[in-house]
């Protein structure tokens, strides 16, 4: 009997004191439950860091209510070290309803020796978006959409949504600030946002200085609408050289289909440009801003379709094409 009791009371203390070798690491976590929703997060008894996290956390809740419709689950968990006072905690945000599911990551950084948080922004962060029907054995093609947005955008927006297909706009910077709006909707409607430079000058003359400037202008009004970075760009008029290559230092995206459709203005003539040319993998080249490409959506989209294709933005179409978009490096198409 007293054996038995010493070796309880030896597991007991060696129990213990592996707790608190790793007291540190789990002492803070909290955990929140609803029928839906299950996040974990750490607890650091300073109001001014708590409230921070309590902030990100219920808009994070708030945002998935207004965009699903009060009808998902939500998941979220994180990463956490501490670097000599300074601690960097990644949320991961994994948010899904029948037909949805959204991925995101958050990054604070916090000195708790002076109490500040900063919200990392220096990473290219960006979130992952993809409706979940997509079949990556089926056959699927990238809208691109350049130099918008502007009133034409929010047609193409409604159509795509329509057939709850997708695409990728890649906005002029000079054309944001008047357009706050159509950006905000591109991401409430998983949308993706390339950029396309700030002014859409021909980069291949201007120096290494100019062309970061007008990527990282453009970078940074998309995030401050939208709290997330753009993952790619397409340089004006699609040129590029290995100076730009270098200085965007993001993955370039340019097109194996051009429509014309800033020369024509056909509908008729871009929907038949596609139509005749299309084939699994292909990146389109379109421009949001014209009546004659809007209409041309309306008719080629529900085509495209009934032949067996899904229309995609480009990040989806690399993803389930699985190939790696790398930064500096130029794709016209996923094959
Ligand atoms: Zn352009």
């Amino acid at each position: 009997m007293k054996k038995v009791i010493i070796t309880i009371l030896l597991i007991i203390v060696s129990l213990l004191t592996i707790q608190s070798l790793f007291d540190d690491d789990i002492k803070n976590v909290e955990y929140m439950v609803d029928d839906n929703i299950e996040i974990y997060y750490p607890k650091f008894e300073n109001s001014q860091i708590d409230s921070y996290i309590n902030t990100y956390l219920n808009e994070t809740i708030e945002t998935a209510k207004y965009n699903f419709n009060d009808n998902f689950n939500m998941y979220i968990d994180y990463d956490y070290y501490d670097n000599d006072g300074i601690i960097k905690l990644k949320f991961y945000q994994n948010v899904f309803s029948n037909n949805m599911e959204v991925k995101k990551t958050k990054i604070f950084d916090i000195d708790t020796k002076t109490n500040t948080v900063n919200i990392s922004s220096k990473d290219l962060e960006y979130d992952i978006y993809y409706q979940k029907p997509i079949d990556k054995n089926k056959k699927m093609i990238a809208f691109t959409f350049d130099d918008g947005p502007n009133h034409n955008t929010l047609k193409i927006i409604n159509t795509l949504k329509k057939y709850n297909a997708s695409a990728t706009f890649f906005v002029l910077g000079s054309r944001i600030e008047k357009n706050e709006k159509i950006i905000k909707l591109m991401n409430e409607y998983n949308m993706e946002i390339g950029n396309h430079t700030y002014s859409h000058k021909l980069l291949t003359g201007t120096s290494c200085t100019e062309i970061e400037k007008e990527v990282k202008k453009t970078n940074e009004l998309i995030h401050k609408i939208t709290n997330t970075y753009p993952r790619l760009v397409r340089p004006s008029y699609g040129s590029f050289n290995n100076k730009i290559r270098k200085s965007v230092n993001m993955p370039i995206i340019i097109w194996n289909i051009d429509t014309l459709d800033w020369k024509y203005h056909n509908s008729k003539r871009i929907a038949k440009k596609i139509l005749s040319k299309v084939e699994d993998g292909d990146i389109v080249l379109m421009h949001d801003i014209y009546s004659a490409t809007a209409s041309a959506i309306e008719i080629v989209v529900p085509k495209l379709i009934e032949e067996g294709y899904q229309i995609v933005s480009v990040s989806e179409l690399f993803y389930y094409k699985n190939i790696e978009l790398k930064n500096g490096y130029v794709y016209g198409n996923a094959r």
